[in-house]
């Protein structure tokens, strides 16, 4: 089944991680915003997809499903690996998500902890609000209800100072590995693609040597295009993807009116010369 696409997606949130819309109204907004390959890739979470597929297969828009996995690499750098065109019934991916979501309660409950010792208290009951459910919580939601406190003027700025690395709220931890990661993946048939690669604070030997990690574990793709890129930035991976020989993805990794770095549906056509990711669906 080769894909063609004019204006594919293939990265975004709903409400089933730390997106702000619900399946439904993701995929009415990407076909409003003229989307023609919409893949919804919640972290570490497939319940999203029957609903988006629902609505996709309602309106004609072709639907791939997705997730995006949560996996600790190296001493301690998180890299997310988005999967595509995977089997959502297969027993090992699903057991393996399972597996990885179980550590968010814990870990929101430390992040609390770290919180409340800088003065900033009950940020598990405030995130908890946010998502419903323990599995599901992560720093998104914490930025929310920080946000709701008055505390920044916006999620970006939570970041910035309480939740990225090195900051008062920030809990290390253990996410899968990215071999475990890739053989959920090649087990439920998917394509393995590197997520948004200009956001991971490596060093240029190490970030060579997660590319080099990544293709010989079997990883197919890179995010050339990502919301989260400048064009100087996409330069840069088109030139990694054809060195390596990577297909690549467009991807907005769009989370919600007001709160994304790009609106879904609104990249630029992909760079000249480089193997579309959906050719290999
Ligand atoms: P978690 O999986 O709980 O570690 O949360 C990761 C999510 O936090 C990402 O998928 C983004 O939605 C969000 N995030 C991470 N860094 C930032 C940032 N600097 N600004 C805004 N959102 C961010
Ligand atoms: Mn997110
Ligand atoms: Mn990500
Ligand atoms: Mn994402």
């Amino acid at each position: 089944m080769t894909k063609t696409a004019n204006n594919a997606d293939l990265h975004c949130h709903s409400t089933r991680s730390d997106g702000l819309l619900s399946p439904a109204d993701l995929v009415r907004r990407a076909q409003g915003n003229g989307v023609d390959l919409l893949a919804l890739t919640d972290h570490d979470e497939l319940g999203g997809l029957p609903e988006a597929r629902a609505t996709a297969t309602e309106l004609g828009l072709a639907f791939i499903d997705g997730v995006e996995i949560s996996v600790s690499w190296g001493e301690d750098t998180t890299v997310h690996i988005v999967a595509l065109n995977i089997d959502p019934a297969n027993a090992s991916l699903i057991q393996g998500l399972t597996q990885v979501r179980a550590g968010r309660d814990a870990r929101a409950r430390d992040m609390a902890a770290e919180l409340d010792k800088v003065g900033i208290h009950g940020c598990y009951e405030g995130a908890l609000a946010y998502v419903g459910n323990p599995a599901l919580v992560g720093r998104a939601h914490f930025a929310r209800y920080m946000v709701e406190q008055g505390l920044a003027r916006d999620v970006k700025s939570v970041f910035d100072h309480w939740l990225a690395k090195g900051k008062p709220g920030y809990v290390a931890h253990p996410w899968a590995s990215l071999e475990q990661a890739l053989t959920w993946i090649q087990g439920a048939g998917g394509i393995a693609v590197l997520a948004h690669p200009g956001r991971f604070r490596l060093s240029a030997a190490e970030f060579r040597q997660l590319l080099e990690q990544f293709k010989a574990l079997g990883g197919q793709a890179i995010e050339v295009l990502s919301g989260a890129h400048n064009t100087q930035q996409t330069g840069e991976f088109a030139r990694l993807a054809r060195q390596f020989d990577f297909a690549a993805s467009r991807a907005s990794d769009f989370h919600g009116p007001g709160e994304s770095w790009m609106d879904i549906g609104k990249l630029p056509p992909l760079p000249e010369g480089l193997r579309p990711v959906w050719e290999l669906f």
